[in-house]
């Protein structure tokens, strides 16, 4: 007796320990599986926050050098540059790179020439002398054969000290120097102290030789010899550091560690930078378990580039964090487990010494009843044990802070079975809204779901997997998750359900989202761009299959904007096209995507359910949005539009055949007179299998005399009269009206047509300049734009000789217009083919000069005549200080090369007065003309309209 209650008190406390430990187990599985997928989200998070700090120094770094190139570029191009010229300069890059400390010329200085460097300093300096360091004095330079002077410093204030301070013996720079020279590239060298507000900073400099002009630069001892001085630019590390993460917005976050090593290796004498610092746990304290268990340190993330000739080395890395500072899922899943394990454990334990009463009341009955009870206590166990086990993973997925929703595993419905709390909360959905539905009632509208495919492969194959995926809550807004599903098995191993798991995401994919919806969009009014559009158009096509459904796609282009664009200008037109953007959103109102892909053109898609005709209706009203009047500047338009359409999935099955369907219709309902729309047809593409009709039409033009020149005047700055023009043609075509130039010259260079109509261009405006001399208006020279093409044409010499004999024109009066990458694509053929204009007389000027390969000192190679700065650069060269630098090292370059500068695109009063002062020859642009036909010049002439010279000038 006492021996069957002993045994059966055994059994009930082995039942009770071995539900405890199963209960532990599954716990202790649960914790490792959830801190194992936190570890490695905690590792992505980290790896995406740390590349980006990366990329922010390494952008950084790179324009601090930039600058010293830019500063550089003044002594290459002033030759010799005064103290004032330096200040002038050097002050506004300071100003707006922080990041800079200070800029210097260091003046080599040979002992024969210190005495009278030395005098000539003291003009302005009465105490000035070449002084050097000695511990911390300072005293009159020791003689030497050569002195590296600080000869100017900006900001002076507070560098007074290093004025006149001989660098040669400074060896921190000498390595840095003798690269420098050697390669003639901007060197960095290693990092120093610099005494500054009292305390002592790392930094380091980097420096770039300065040669004189003109001479010969390819051997380094032709180099060695050119060398005038150096330009350096000191960098105080912290501040450079800090100004540039400050800057792009990503300071260190808690428990970063960044560290910044001026080496290839993480040497730490080499260590220029750190913020943060490492934590306290050790690893090895708990060297049993693997560390990710406890605690959270994502992977170090280290890379090295270059910067100025040095290999440096950034490493982001994270300090060790105990995880419950940074999740608590697992801690919950971690107790929730334990706790429901003890109360499973006691329930048993409870359940199981009631019935030990009872046993013993049977205690006297047969073996057979005893092997009876014991089986029966094992049942209990086990079934104890599914119970108890079921709670745990229940409890698990109620306190998980992430949404959890299970299904039955039965297709197509998979119904829902199961949502927790934190699904309710996230979703908005209740349980009453959702249990029983489908799951696909849960996936949106399809669109945005790339990856549901995955979701539904993991479903059809039943098996594991996660994918990334927008979700969408009751109130329609949406949220990005990895979604995570898994099926679940009976004990027999047959798949009864699969349980889903949202991790929440939004963080990465919000900055991920930024920088895609930049890409996507049109800066301007917000609008799709055309890479959007056609990504929906694509998806919509996609969703599009059989129904009798039809996808609309819209090319809407706006008439006559350009004019408007010219009258009022530039802003007035940008306003015109916000206003009209949001128009066109709400005239299509929740039905689809809008997308500006062009000055004035845009796209609308449109879903159109058979025969309900939303389509049309959309159509109009995008019409009447469009005409209603518009206020901008106190005037009052009336804009109309074209708009052709193209139907998926009759007229197109891929988005790019689509849109250009649509833009086909949209020129046809041009041509009817535009304010009309048309649908495409096939037809349309016979006629014309490119835009419009444009390429027969040009085939044409020429033997029709359709185009025309227009004549831009170019005016000095000295005295203010037109000196001469460029001819600018235009296409006036039958139909469309005039066509601009960037129109149709790249479709006549595709056709091989633009070298007869080149040929017409020259000869067209050497007659009509000759006719002006003739009458007596003056020695006008004009300026004829060659293309590419022409230019690589065997003949073009000869047949540029022909026209001016033809014509009777001086060789000098006609000037060419090529562009940077014109002579730069085959630089031999191009300086003989220079060489042999330049016998015949006439002028060469570069077009649009800054915007090709902007290789300043190559273009010593060419023989030029004329410079035309493009209109890039003057558009803000009053209000970017970056510009305004470039624009006058533009000027002096040119002058150093005996080239004439000219600057387009001069529109305001601001502009003019700027180069004025900077020396420009010669203007062209709006704000004294724009060009204009052959009559209206000549009138100009007659009345010699001239640029009014300001008093002050
Ligand atoms: P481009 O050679 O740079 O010509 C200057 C363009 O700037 C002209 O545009 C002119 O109207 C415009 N412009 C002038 N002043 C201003 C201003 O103050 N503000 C603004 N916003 N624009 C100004 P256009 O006439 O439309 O010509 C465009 C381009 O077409 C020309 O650029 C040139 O590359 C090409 N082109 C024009 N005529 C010919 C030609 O006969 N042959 C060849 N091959 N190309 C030509
Ligand atoms: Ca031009
Ligand atoms: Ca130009």
């Amino acid at each position: 007796m006492k021996n069957l209650f002993s045994r059966v008190y055994f059994s009930v406390s082995t039942t009770a320990l071995i539900a405890l430990l199963i209960g532990l187990t599954l716990t202790a599985v649960a914790f490792v599986s959830m801190r194992r997928s936190e570890s490695e989200m905690h590792n992505q998070q980290f790896r995406t926050s740390a590349n980006i700090r990366i990329a922010a120094v390494q952008g950084g770094l790179v324009d601090a050098v930039e600058q010293l190139r830019v500063v550089n570029q003044l002594f290459q191009v002033v030759g010799v540059v005064s103290a004032k010229q330096f200040h002038d300069f050097a002050a506004p890059l300071l100003q707006r790179y922080p990041q800079l400390q200070a800029l210097s010329f260091q003046r080599t200085v040979t002992h024969a020439e210190r005495e009278a460097f030395e005098a000539a300093r003291r003009h302005a300096d009465p105490a000035f002398r070449i002084v050097e360091m000695a511990g911390d004095q300072v005293r009159t330079a020791a003689i030497r054969p050569t002195y590296k002077v600080v000869d100017y410093i900006e900001p002076l204030a507070g560098n007074e000290a290093a004025v006149g301070l001989d660098t040669a013996v400074t060896s921190d720079q000498t390595a840095a120097r003798r690269r420098s020279r050697a390669s003639g590239l901007p060197t960095a060298t290693g990092l120093l102290s610099i005494a500054q507000h009292k305390g002592w900073h790392t930094a380091f400099l980097i420096i770039a030789p300065v040669y004189r002009s003109g001479l010969q630069l390819d051997s380094v001892a032709q180099r060695e010899a050119a060398t005038i001085g150096e330009t350096a630019a000191v960098f105080r590390i912290d501040n450079l550091i800090d100004t540039i993460l400050d800057a792009s917005g990503v300071r260190a976050e808690p428990g970063m560690v960044i560290s910044i090593f001026a080496s290839a290796r993480p040497d730490p004498s080499q260590l220029a930078f750190r913020e943060g610092r490492a934590g306290t746990l050790r690893q090895q304290t708990f060297s049993l378990l693997p560390y990710w268990l406890l605690v959270d340190r994502a992977d170090p993330v280290a890379e090295t580039f270059a910067l100025a000739g040095s290999i440096w080395r950034m490493e982001v890395a994270q300090a060790e964090v105990s995880f419950l500072s940074n999740y608590n899922a697992s801690l919950f899943v971690l107790l929730g487990g334990v706790l429901s394990s003890l109360l499973a454990a006691a329930y048993v334990y409870s359940l199981v010494s009631r019935d030990i009463v009872a046993e013993r009341l049977v205690g006297e009955r047969t073996v057979v009843l005893r092997t009876a009870n014991l089986r029966l206590s094992e049942d209990l166990a086990q079934h104890v044990r599914t119970e108890s086990a079921l709670r745990l993973h229940e409890r698990a997925i109620q306190v998980s802070p992430n949404a959890i929703l299970i299904c039955a595993a039965t297709a197509p419905d998979y119904a829902i079975e199961y949502v927790n709390p934190a699904f309710e909360r996230i979703t908005g959905y209740s349980k009453a809204d959702v249990l029983g539905r489908g799951l696909e009632s849960m996936q949106g509208n399809g669109i945005d779901q790339q990856n549901l495919d995955e979701i539904r492969t993991c479903l059809r194959e039943v098996r594991e997997g996660h994918a990334l995926m927008r979700n969408y809550r009751k109130d329609g807004t949406g949220y990005w998750s990895d979604l995570f599903i898994a099926p679940v098995r009976d004990e027999r191993g047959a798949v009864i359900q699969f349980v889903f798991a949202q991790y929440d995401v939004s963080s990465i994919m919000r900055f991920e989202a930024e920088l895609a919806y930049q890409a996507r969009h049109d800066t301007l009014t917000g609008l799709a761009n055309r890479m959007l559009f056609t990504e929906r158009l694509g998806q919509a096509m996609k969703a599009n299959q059989g129904d009798g459904a039809q996808i609309w796609v819209l090319f809407v282009d706006l008439d006559r904007f350009k004019f408007v664009n010219d009258t009022l200008g530039h802003e007035a037109g940008d306003e015109l096209l916000k206003v009209l953007a949001a128009r066109l959103q709400s005239a299509a109102a929740g039905v689809d995507t809008v997308a500006r892909v062009g000055g004035d053109e845009f796209l609308v898609l449109l879903n159109e359910s058979p025969d309900d005709g939303t389509g049309m209706a959309a159509l109009r009203s995008i019409m009447d949005a469009v005409v209603l009047p518009l206020q901008v500047q106190g005037y009052e338009f009336i804009l109309t539009c074209s708009i052709g359409v193209a139907i998926h999935p009759t007229d197109g099955d891929t988005a790019e055949t689509l849109i250009k369907h649509a833009d086909i219709a949209m020129y046809r309902a041009k041509e009817l007179g535009r304010n009309t729309f048309q649908f495409y047809t096939r037809q349309m593409s016979e006629r014309s299998l490119d835009r419009l009709n444009l390429e027969t039409d040009l085939r044409y033009a020429l033997e029709r005399d359709e185009f025309v020149l227009h004549y831009q005047p170019q005016v000095s700055l000295r005295d203010g009269r037109i000196v001469g023009m460029e001819a600018l043609i235009r296409w006036n075509h039958p139909l469309l009206g005039l066509i601009p130039p960037v129109r149709f010259i790249g479709l006549a260079e595709d056709m091989g047509l633009i070298v007869p109509i080149g040929l017409w261009v020259a000869r067209t405006a050497c007659l009509q300049v000759k006719a002006w001399q003739h009458a007596g208006l003056g020695e006008l020279r004009v300026a004829v734009n060659l293309s590419p093409r022409q230019f690589m044409q065997k003949g073009l010499v000869q047949s540029i000789a022909t026209v001016l004999s033809e014509t009777g024109l001086a060789a000098r009066y006609l000037e060419l217009e090529l562009t940077e990458s014109m002579v730069m694509t085959d630089v031999d053929n191009a300086i003989s083919i220079l060489g042999e204009l330049k016998n015949l007389g006439v002028p060469i000027s570069i077009d649009d000069f800054g915007t090709g390969y902007s290789s300043l000192s190559y273009l010593r190679r060419f023989p030029l005549d004329v410079l035309k700065i493009d209109r890039s650069f003057i558009n803000d060269v009053t209000s970017d200080a970056n510009n305004a630098a470039i624009v006058v090292s533009i000027i002096a370059l040119a002058h150093n090369l005996q080239l004439k500068v000219i600057a387009e695109g001069v529109e305001t009063a601001e502009q003019l007065a700027f180069l004025r002062q900077h020396g420009c020859d010669q203007m062209q642009g709006y704000y004294f003309s724009r060009p204009v036909p052959a009559p209206e010049f000549e009138q100009l002439l007659h009345q010699g309209r001239c640029l009014p010279m300001l008093a002050s000038l």
